[in-house]
């Protein structure tokens, strides 16, 4: 054995991870440590997030990608690099950047950068994205790939969870790209989930009126924290169509509509709520196999653009890590518990049964 070899020895270890075997079936257990291989990093996670999209993996018991089961899961993370594979094969000669100790995040995928769509600078359409899943657990190895292009050091005064929101947000911040969200707007922002609620954020930011439209008076208690100027509930209006257009532009309806809840009957009020020109984002993800209807007449006469966003870019995930570095997205509110990782069970079974926090901060160790 050669020096290098020795010092990129792989390491047999077991460590915890919870592992999904099913339906509302999450286990806590010892699998073995993933190997760091060339060009790759593996981190201690230091704190994971609970999102919507795991909770749905969770109550179907599987997921599209996730081919067989048991299947570790968990896409919002942050940690500090265990260990450092050798240089990759692509990079002769170079070391990586990367050191043990560094605090990092990463974004949960990475683009090819030589496919048809990537060729066009469309990354989050790439025909070979790359996903990492695994975040529920004391240690995640980062692909190459991942490590080239979505690894990034966090500033020293974020924490690790704060940190973890790069994710969810860098989704955001490609979808205010597409929605041309200008100064002056009224924009209609429906669901105060997780996304809901950053949208909010970032319209506020972006110089725009927001109208939030959920269903929990604590959630838009906490979209008024946002910065949502008018909270309507949809429960408690008559026709709440009507409501959100009688806000805004003197009845005409929002500038903007951002849909994100994913449900066909969504989709469609928020359709009929633009006003004239108005570009409404369906950002909210529908089941598969399900169709909306759309007013043919309206969608030409009164020149509406429907948009859809999907998933981050390396470009918005840098930009996502700097608003949370600049304390321009308070967080730390939507992170309203914390438990360990032994705890994560619990944790998704009271999510999916009345438990109303936005996010929960998962920590394999204190
Ligand atoms: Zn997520
Ligand atoms: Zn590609």
């Amino acid at each position: 054995m050669t020096d290098l070899d020795a010092q990129y020895a792989l390491i047999d270890a077991s460590m915890l991870a919870a592992r999904l075997y099913g339906k509302e079936d999450v286990r806590v257990e010892q699998v073995p440590q993933p190997q760091v291989q060339p060009g790759e990093v593996r981190l201690r996670i230091r704190a994971a997030l609970t999102c919507g999209t795991d909770l749905k993996v969770y109550r179907r018991g599987y997921h599209a990608r996730m081919i067989t089961l048991p299947f570790v899961f968990g896409h919002e993370f942050a940690g500090e690099i265990e260990s450092v594979g050798a240089p990759a094969a692509s990079a002769p000669g170079g070391s990586l950047p990367w050191k043990v100790g560094m605090r990092v995040v990463a974004a949960n995928s990475a683009p090819c950068d030589a496919c048809f769509y990537c060729e066009r600078g469309m990354y989050a359409q790439c025909e070979d994205l790359l996903f990492v899943n695994g975040a529920y657990a004391e240690y995640l190895t980062l692909p190459e790939r991942v490590v080239r292009k979505n690894l990034l050091p966090i500033p020293d005064h974020l924490s690790y969870e704060e940190a973890a929101m790069v994710e969810p947000l860098a989704c955001v911040v490609r979808g205010m790209e597409d929605t041309q969200v200008q100064p002056g707007d009224t924009v209609a922002v429906i669901g105060a989930g997780q996304i809901g609620l950053l949208f909010m954020r970032l319209c506020k930011l972006a110089g725009a009126r927001v109208i939030a439209v959920g269903r929990r008076p604590d959630r838009l208690e906490i979209a008024r924290e946002m910065g949502a100027d008018v909270l309507l509930r949809s429960g408690q209006e008559a026709d709440i169509v009507e409501s959100v257009r009688r806000n805004a532009n003197g009845g005409r309806g929002p500038d903007k509509v951002i849909e994100c809840v994913g449900l066909p009957e969504v989709w469609e009020r928020a359709i009929q709520m633009g006003r004239k020109g108005a570009v409404i984002n369906l950002f909210g993800g529908c089941p598969k196999d399900t169709f909306a209807r759309l007013d043919t007449h309206r969608l030409h006469y009164d020149e509406l653009t429907l948009k859809g966003t999907f998933h981050h870019t390396p470009s918005t995930v840098r930009q996502a890590l700097h608003l949370i570095s600049e304390g321009l997205v308070p967080v730390r509110t939507l992170i309203q518990q914390r438990a360990s990782l032994q705890e994560l069970p619990g944790v998704l079974k009271s999510l999916t049964n009345g438990n109303t926090a936005v996010k929960v901060a998962i920590y394999p160790r204190e």
